[in-house]
């Protein structure tokens, strides 16, 4: 009883959860370059920038995993 989840190998579920995260995957809004305003909202911003802060970014990967 309750032995089934010895089964699972434990190097895999070690695999999903990296503890390095810059490890992570690129997102889509790091292949953008920086155009002096926010990519999602268009209020403008310093040349080297992307977006205008971090809700805006999270929201443009959001729609930019939906018209994959
Ligand atoms: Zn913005």
């Amino acid at each position: 009883m309750g032995t089934i989840e010895d089964d699972f190998p434990e190097k895999d579920a070690r695999a999903e959860h990296p503890s390095d995260a810059q490890s992570a995957p690129v997102r889509p809004r790091q292949a953008l370059p920086p155009k002096g305003s926010c990519w999602y909202c268009e209020k403008p911003l310093d040349s080297v920038k992307r977006f205008c802060g971090k809700p805006c970014a999270d929201a443009f990967d959001e729609e930019a995993e939906y018209t994959r």
